[in-house]
């Protein structure tokens, strides 16, 4: 919710955060900060029930490795870009990610398989999303649609659209390709503890809706 929270638009994401923060504190619940759990951490404790709500991770998706590229997750948390940027994946968060750094004064070229506007962010909520969309129209974001990543070198990516092939250039690369459940820890933990219940992005990467929703459920359950 913090990278959330972190878009301009969203920033009345602070105000969820601080009631779901005081709700903590007002139930008196010991919350340990700066603390990896893992099989020792949990043990120690000898739970009656564990909830797993260890979220997602970005998701890199390209023909091979390589470390010059960055998630739009980092740029979120504050990550600094050059002027020319381009951004893999048509999802919300790189819809969102375009947005604001074409606000910021970025060149931001946009690359998809999605074939058209009218595919982006189909992970959005439809009123937001129709806002979204009617603002990119008219920004001066570029977007190569259709599009597939063949080949990346530094600084530049070699895309394909059926029979034609481009070399595109930037100074920052961003993938926004989505997100990969945290599941180690449920692996982990299997058989070892009473009861475990996943909720959230660690089942599968969604909304924070659907987080709360299994956490209100998780609790009624233990
Ligand atoms: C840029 C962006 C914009 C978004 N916009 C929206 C939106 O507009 N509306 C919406 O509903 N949703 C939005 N989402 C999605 C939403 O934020 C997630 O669905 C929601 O936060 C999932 O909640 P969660 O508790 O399952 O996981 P998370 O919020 O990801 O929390 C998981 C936490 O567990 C921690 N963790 C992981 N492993 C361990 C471990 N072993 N020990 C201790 N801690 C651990 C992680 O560090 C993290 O702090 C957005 C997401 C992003 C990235």
């Amino acid at each position: 919710m913090i990278l959330a929270a972190a878009l301009p638009r969203k920033q009345n994401y602070f105000k969820s955060m601080d009631w779901l923060i005081g709700e903590i504190q007002r139930e008196g619940v010991d919350v340990r900060l700066s603390c990896q759990g893992n099989l020792a951490v949990i043990d120690d404790g000898k739970p009656d029930a564990v909830i797993l709500a260890t979220g997602a991770s970005p998701a890199v998706r390209l023909p091979h490795a390589d470390s010059s590229i960055i998630t739009a997750w980092e740029v979120l948390a504050g990550r600094e870009v050059g002027k020319r940027v381009l951004i893999l994946g048509g999802g919300m968060v790189g819809m969102e990610t375009a947005e604001f750094l074409s606000e910021k004064g970025c060149q931001v070229t946009v690359i998809t398989s999605r074939e058209g506007m009218e595919k982006l962010a189909t992970d959005m909520e439809g009123t937001t999303r129709a806002l979204l969309l009617e603002r990119l129209s008219a920004s001066e974001i570029s977007f190569v649609f259709a599009a597939k990543v063949v080949e990346v070198g530094k600084g530049r990516i070699l895309v394909s659209q059926g029979e034609k092939r481009q070399w595109l250039e930037a100074e920052t690369i961003i993938s926004a390709q989505g997100s990969q459940s945290n599941q180690d820890l449920l692996r982990a933990l299997e058989g070892k503890v009473p009861q475990i219940l996943s909720i959230g992005d660690c089942v599968e990467p969604r909304s924070a809706k659907e987080a709360i929703h299994e956490g209100f459920w998780a609790g009624l359950q233990v």
